[in-house]
């Protein structure tokens, strides 16, 4: 039995030693010391020592326990100093290593754009108005005199929703529903999305439009040249531009815009506006007065105007494809850090 105590306590001495971190110390000390532990089994044969004998064994047992405990002690205290320096070093901050690049959000190009283009006419006393998207076929062609038979309602692939309601082709439908609420002088612009069936490099099924409505007496068509002389110096610099008559259901006149081409300074021979000299940039004219009779509006005139925002974004940023707006590039969302708008 002596001999027993002994190799086991040789051994665990030796364990004990080689023990490298805090968790094989607790391994050692349940294998020995546990309920069924290594001690408690040579102690089991204690009952078959002689009563002489018994006293002897039980302080040699006692000594090499007090011993094993020691070593278990003295060798986990450095054991549990390695583990600390150990996770200390794992968890060490490198002061001097290169940070992390931060990459914060940013406004979109286009709520850029609206933006910008919403603090013009804000400052020419123009008030923001809206109507929803999904709108009754009456608001989107009726009352902007679309008739069901009009051939202008060809010109608008729309999407049909329902029996009666579509997605707004433009925001032009937001007028009448104005007209209607308001009582003159109205000076209102709408900024919002709009939905046509068509894709390729310069039309997107979603796009953007802002509409200017400016309605009041005497309002005639030098105003309407001076509130888009104004939007398109600020947006463009001091630009030239041109007013082409053009058809829109919901004027009368009606005009199409072009500025003279800020890259070619209207000689010609670049790309961006096709060799013409001259860029169009949007459409307006003088409300029809098929919508003021309609929203019972009388003695009054006034002026329409409507852009469209992808189209403006992509010549302020010479952006050659209208799909990069949606596609959520980081490249390209980069390169148009908020800028203050
Ligand atoms: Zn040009």
């Amino acid at each position: 039995m002596r001999d027993k105590l002994e190799a086991l306590g040789n051994q665990t001495l030796i364990d004990i030693e080689a023990a490298m971190d805090a968790a094989a110390i607790e391994q050692i000390r349940l294998r020995v010391f546990g309920k069924k532990g290594a001690l408690s089994e040579v102690l089991k044969g204690l009952g078959q020592v002689s009563a002489l004998e018994r006293p002897q064994i039980g302080a040699f047992a006692n000594t090499w326990k007090e011993r094993l405990e020691e070593g278990l002690a003295s060798r986990g205290q450095i054991c549990e100093e390695r583990d600390l320096d150990k996770r200390l070093a794992a968890e060490a901050v490198d002061v001097t290593a290169p940070a992390r690049r931060l990459h914060p959000g940013s406004l979109h190009i286009l709520t850029q754009t609206t933006r910008r283009i919403a603090a013009i006419l804000g400052r020419l006393g123009f008030e923001s108005a809206s109507g929803p998207e999904i709108e009754t076929e009456y608001f989107n062609f009726e009352a902007v005199n679309i008739p069901a038979d009009h051939p202008a309602r060809q010109m608008h692939d729309t999407f049909f929703i329902k029996p009666g309601h579509v997605l707004r082709t433009h925001t032009s439908s937001v007028q009448m529903r104005v007209l209607r609420e308001k009582k003159p002088p109205i000076r209102i612009f709408a900024a919002g999305a709009v939905y046509r069936c068509e894709a390729d490099a310069t039309h997107s099924p979603l796009f953007h439009q802002i509409e200017g409505l400016f309605v009041d007496k005497g309002v005639r068509m030098s105003d309407l040249k001076g509130v888009l002389g104004e939007l398109l110096s600020e947006l463009f610099g001091t630009v030239k531009f041109r007013m082409r008559p053009s058809y829109f259901p919901f004027v009368e006149p009606g005009a199409e815009v072009d500025i003279e081409c800020f890259k070619c300074r209207g000689v010609g021979h670049c790309q961006l506006c096709r060799s013409s000299g001259w860029i169009e940039v949007l459409g307006c004219g003088m409300v029809h007065p098929f919508l003021l009779t309609s929203a019972g509006v009388t003695d009054v005139t006034g002026f329409a105007l409507g852009l469209g925002v992808e189209r403006m974004a992509m010549l302020l940023h010479e952006v050659n494809d209208i799909r990069h707006m949606f596609q959520g590039d980081m490249r390209f969302l980069q390169l148009f850090r908020f800028r203050g708008y």
